[in-house]
This record gives structure tokens, sequence and C-alpha cells, in this order.
């Protein structure tokens, strides 16, 4: 069958290739330490399990209405208001099913042919897949180890012209943990406003935040009518399973982004709105928790990459990955994923399936266990010695 010719512009997610490739030495027998998925090892709260069982029970496994029941998007309004210290109407919130799928519906809903849009690099790679895949031009922002994994706010100011139309912030970041300064966002923002570009900020690691608070550029004057913010229950509730997230836009916006739900999904399953609704609104111990214990892991994983000679890991002050920068054992990224997984037994992600800026570096998500992280450091070490 031949693919029509848009599916060549269409990237992927490596994560779920060394996954399978990992999968597969594990039936052959091996043992590997998976540090490739970015997902969180908790199980969801059970609080929240018990809401989906409940709707499940009372008859919720119908369709809702395409932007999603009342109930949760009046607790995401609430949810939302309440974080970034904005006003938040019902009517500019579309649930979807996961985060992922608000970059999609975004990207093709404002980028044309042509478009320019900037995009962190290294970052999601789904961001240059979309970007590409709707024909517009993917600029990539360089995201530099010296800048803490910050933006250079001039750089990108540079790399703005009569054709950029969006820029993408991710902060806290996948994947490297950086989480952007207050003064750049306001920068960002500044620029935005100059340059009359549409902000898709990308806030599902908003509460998993370990030096300083989050801010989001939605709470600047001026922004909430040119920003999408894409966030949602992946990450803080360990909700990876469920697909649910959201996006809160410009009311106008809402409207295309529910027709592409229409034309897509119809709508997000039922149960797990409501599931949302008590994840928003129920106790919020677990993820407070889930929390603490990353940062517990984070030290572990810093702390001993930084002591295995080649590895120089900064610490994130976000988010479940480090990224460190592997220059020093002379191997690129790649061979190292390869390494890793082969000879260590380790499953990490070679920093260029986050764009070419992720060239001397590997990504390990510390979302795994501190006796796991302490097992695969001592296997890389070993491996490399
Ligand atoms: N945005 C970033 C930066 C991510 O890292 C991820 C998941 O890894 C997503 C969005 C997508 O999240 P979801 O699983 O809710 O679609």
């Amino acid at each position: 069958m031949r693919l029509a010719s848009r599916m060549g512009r269409l990237g992927t997610e490596t994560a779920f290739e060394v996954l399978a490739a990992a999968r597969r030495l594990e039936a052959q027998g091996k043992d590997i330490v998976h540090l490739e998925i970015g997902e969180p090892d908790f199980d969801t709260p059970s609080n929240i399990i018990e809401a989906a069982n409940k709707a499940l029970h009372s008859g919720k496994t119908h369709y809702t209405p395409a932007p999603g029941i009342p109930e949760l998007r009046q607790a995401i309004a609430r949810y939302v208001s309440n974080t970034r210290g904005i006003s938040v109407d019902p009517a500019q919130v579309v649930v979807v099913p996961g985060g992922k799928p608000i970059m999609f519906y975004a990207i093709l809903a404002l980028i044309d042919e042509g478009d320019e849009v900037l995009y962190p690099n290294p970052g999601f790679p789904i961001y240059e897949s979309m970007i590409r895949f709707v024909g517009g031009k993917a600029v990539p922002t360089p995201l530099r180890e010296e800048k803490q994994f910050g933006l250079d706010v001039g750089e990108l100011e540079s790399l703005v012209t009569d054709r950029t139309k969006m820029v993408i912030i991710n902060s806290p970041a996948n994947p490297t943990g950086g989480v952007l300064e207050a003064e750049d966002i306001k920068a960002i923002a500044k620029l935005a406003q100059e340059r009359d570009l549409i902000v898709l900020a990308d806030e599902i690691y908003s509460r998993i935040i370990y030096d300083g608070s989050f801010s989001s550029i939605a709470s600047l004057p001026g922004m909430p009518e040119r920003t999408i913010i894409l966030d949602g229950f992946s990450k803080t509730y360990a909700m990876t399973g469920w697909r649910l997230g959201f996006g809160v836009m410009p009311e106008a916006l809402a409207e295309p982004i529910t027709r592409l739900m229409i034309n897509s999904n119809s709508c997000t399953s039922a149960f797990t709105q409501y599931a949302g609704v008590e994840a928003l609104e129920g106790p919020q111990g677990e993820p407070a928790k889930m929390v603490q214990a990353f940062r517990e892991r984070r030290q572990v994983i810093v702390e001993g990459l930084n002591s295995i000679p080649g590895f120089r890991c900064l610490n994130p002050a976000g988010a479940f990955y480090v990224f460190p920068n592997i220059e020093g054992t002379g191997m690129r990224s790649k061979q190292m994923e390869h390494h890793l997984l082969h000879n260590a037994g380790v499953a990490a992600l070679s920093g260029t399936s986050f764009g070419a800026h992720g060239e001397g570096f590997v990504r390990f998500s510390y979302a795994n266990s501190i006796a796991n992280i302490e097992k695969a450091l001592e296997r890389i070490a070993k491996s490399l010695a």
C-alpha cells in the first residue's frame, strides 16, 4: 500500500522503540532496568480509581459532549484559575485523551503550510513531528547545558521572522528537567506580543518541580488571549494509561479544537473524566508524596552519574529526567544508548531522540525505585570501566 506523502514527514517517539527492544531482550532472559520511559512508576491514587469505578457502575459508559463533561471542564477551569492566577471560563477548556492530542490539534488547527514554529531542541519529539506533518517549518530553539537548559531569549528573538506564527515552550522540560526562569518567561511573553505569536505552553510537568515555584506564561498580562496551555493527569497523578489531558485556550479556538475531537475521538472516555474530577478536587497528598520520592531519586541519580568518568550531570529543577553530558566517554549518543541496553542492561534514550541538539547527551527517567536506579548506576559504571 502506498502511503500518503505526508506520512514521510511524520516522526515518532523512540522511547517506545527502545522499550520494545528492551522487552525483546527480556523475553530472551536478560534483566533490564527501565529508565527509558517517561511515566511515574506509582499506581494511580486509590481515590481516583474508586471514582472511576463508581462512574462505571453508575452508567457513565456513554459518549460525552466532545469537549468534555461540564463537571470536569468546570473543575479544570477552577484548577487552572487557581494555579495560574488567572480567570478561566469552562468554555475555554477542551478535555482530550492525554496531553498529546492538544499538541496535535493546536498545530493542526493553527499552522498553515510554510508557517514557522519555534520549538525547543532538545525537546519532546512530537513538536517537530507535528509541525513538519502539517507542512510547517520547524525552527529549533537550542536549549544549552551552559544555560541550565533554559532558553536563550536573545537567540529565540533572532529566529523570529515574518512567517513565525507559534512558539512552543515546555517548562519543566522533557528531556532536560530544565525550568524556565520567570524573567525569561516575561521576555518570551513580550516577544510574543510584539511579534504577534501564539504560545503553546506545554505545562504537563507543572506540578513536578523541586527548586523554586512554577510560573506559567499564561499568568502574564496580555497572554491568556494568545496562549494554549497543555496540561493533563498523566504525570501529576500517575495516570499515563488512562489517557486524560486538557487544553486551556482562547474561547474562539475551543470550537475548532472541539471539531477536531469530533472528527477523531468523538469524546474522551466518560469514566476517566469523572476520575479526573476526583483527581483535581480530591485529596492532593499522593501527588505530593510522588514529588518527594522523585526528589530523593533525583539526588541518587545525579550524584551517581557524576561519579562515573565521562558523565557530567546537572541537577534538574523539575520533571523526572536527567540529561547528562556523555562527551567525556568518547561515545556518540546513539552508540551510548545501544551500549547501555546491550552491555549494561539499562534502557535509556539517546539525546538525539529529542532533536539534533541532544547529541552528546542521554536521557534517563528516574521514575523508578532507588534500588533499580542504584542497580543501573552500578551496571553503567562497570560497563564503562
Ligand atoms: N508533553 C511532554 C513534554 C511530555 O513529556 C509528554 C509525555 O511524555 C506529553 C506532553 C504527553 O503526555 P500524555 O501522556 O498525557 O499525552
